[in-house]
């Protein structure tokens, strides 16, 4: 059934589809089971591709750049609509930015450089893209997508598209309206301001030389796995619960940031999810704090 889908999504989006791929080839956590069908649009035959699944009844998943997901060892039953490199034009006027939504942060706050604009330097090491950023509303170093935002427009589940202001997004830490409504971004405006090219550049090299001290970049993982609790930091409770190198199989609390689980020997999902309850359950324990994942479960666990 899904090689027949596969043929007629490649006749709907003009683009290859390939039924059973390992999305462990696309998460940064390098974990994750096969996917019935895979798809990387580009952005006009996005919404046709949507139209279809819902005609159809066929399940959908976006991913960006795999930067914040975990997904099932099982993988996902149904199409997994990667936002990527087909989806990545950035344009600069005056102090906008336009960018797809497949742009990755990376190079979107390049462009601001590049362009003198400044406001996007915490984004420049978050290695996902604009799309994935504006769903999680990413931040970094005291900054976040919501101070950049302003506008988006994203597609409805009938492939229609709506657009938005930053109120409509409801950004909040680690949150938006794109979540609560399943909606799929496919571009986004920022507004810069007129900055000193030298001390962009100054403030990126910073902030990307703390993340190559503090953070265990050398291993496979999805950045701060929990949310910052209120009032603390997961990584230091995590610390101070005395769980720094805990593993369970080949998943391990990074002695180096223990906010980071990283995969240190091919971690299964599960191995990472029995890690996640262990430091749940032990700092609540400890400190009456229950941790909540940051990262975004996909498929079945
Ligand atoms: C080493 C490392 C460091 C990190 N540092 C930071 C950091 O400093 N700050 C921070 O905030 N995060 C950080 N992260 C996490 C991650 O990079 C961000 O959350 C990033 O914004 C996710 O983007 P993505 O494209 O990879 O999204 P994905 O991981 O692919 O998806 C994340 C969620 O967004 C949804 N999504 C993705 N694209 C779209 C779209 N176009 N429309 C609708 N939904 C979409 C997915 O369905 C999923 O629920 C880090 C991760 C790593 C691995």
């Amino acid at each position: 059934m899904y090689e027949d889908l596969a043929d007629i999504l490649s006749e709907i989006s003009g683009t290859k589809v390939i039924t059973n791929e390992l999305m462990n080839r696309h998460t940064s956590f390098r974990v994750g089971g096969p996917c019935s069908l895979f798809i990387s649009p580009d952005k006009n035959h996005l919404p046709g591709i949507i139209a279809f699944c819902k005609k159809s009844a066929l399940p959908y998943v976006v991913i960006g750049r795999g930067s914040n997901i975990l997904v099932s060892d099982n993988g996902f039953e149904g199409l997994v609509i990667e936002i990527g490199d087909a989806f990545n034009k950035i344009t600069v006027n005056g102090d906008m930015i336009t960018a797809e939504a497949g742009a990755s942060l990376a190079s979107v706050a390049r462009a601001a450089y590049e362009n003198s604009l400044t406001g996007l330097e915490f984004a420049s090491g978050i290695p996902g893209s604009a799309g994935g950023g504006l769903y999680m509303n990413a931040g970094a170093y005291g900054g976040e997508m919501k101070d950049v935002i302003y506008s988006a427009r994203a597609l409805d589940s009938d492939g229609k598209e709506l657009e938005f202001t930053p109120d409509d997004m409801d950004l909040s830490y680690r949150h938006s309206a794109f979540m609560e409504k399943n909606l799929i971004i496919t571009e986004m405006v920022f507004k810069l301001n007129a900055g000193n090219k030298d001390e962009i550049k100054a403030a990126m090299d910073d902030y990307n030389g703390r993340r190559r001290d503090k953070q265990p970049l050398n291993y496979p993982s999805a950045g701060s796995f929990f949310k910052r609790p209120e009032g603390n930091y997961a990584g230091k409770l995590i610390e101070d619960a005395g769980l720094a190198g805990l593993r369970v199989g080949g998943a391990e609390v990074s002695a180096k940031h223990c906010g980071f689980v990283i995969n240190v020997d091919n971690a299964t999902s599960e191995d990472i999810i029995n890690l996640m309850k262990k430091v749940q359950e032990e700092v609540n324990d400890k400190f009456g704090i229950m941790l909540e994942p940051e990262v975004r479960m996909l498929g079945k666990f």
